[in-house]
């Protein structure tokens, strides 16, 4: 949008992209805007906008379902688990040559 803002001084603003400059006469924002307009940045920018918040959204969602998972998964996991290596036989960790200890 191109506003002018006083004697000499117009402004170009593009509210999706932030962008704000002013210029002396109308017709430098004129051709600012069409500068500015025939960028990428500007084309892809509610695109670029949409998809940061999918991507948020999606980074959610995979989160909660890494959490369900290994919350479903903590069963078979712990069933899974290697027993800690100590022996049945209690006389076994008195053993200090084997078990600490010198
Ligand atoms: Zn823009």
């Amino acid at each position: 949008m191109i506003r002018k803002e006083g004697k000499a001084r117009w402004v170009y603003t593009c509210e999706l992209c932030r962008v704000l400059a002013a210029h002396p006469d109308h017709f430098r924002a004129i051709e600012q805007q069409q500068a500015h307009e025939g960028t990428i940045e500007h084309a892809t920018k509610p695109m670029a906008d949409a998809l940061g918040i999918f991507a948020e959204s999606l980074t959610e969602m995979a989160n909660a379902f890494v959490d369900t998972i290994a919350s479903a998964l903590k069963p078979l996991t712990d069933a899974l688990a290697t027993p800690p290596n100590v022996p049945h036989d209690p006389s076994l960790l008195r053993d200090r040559r084997k078990w600490g200890g010198r």
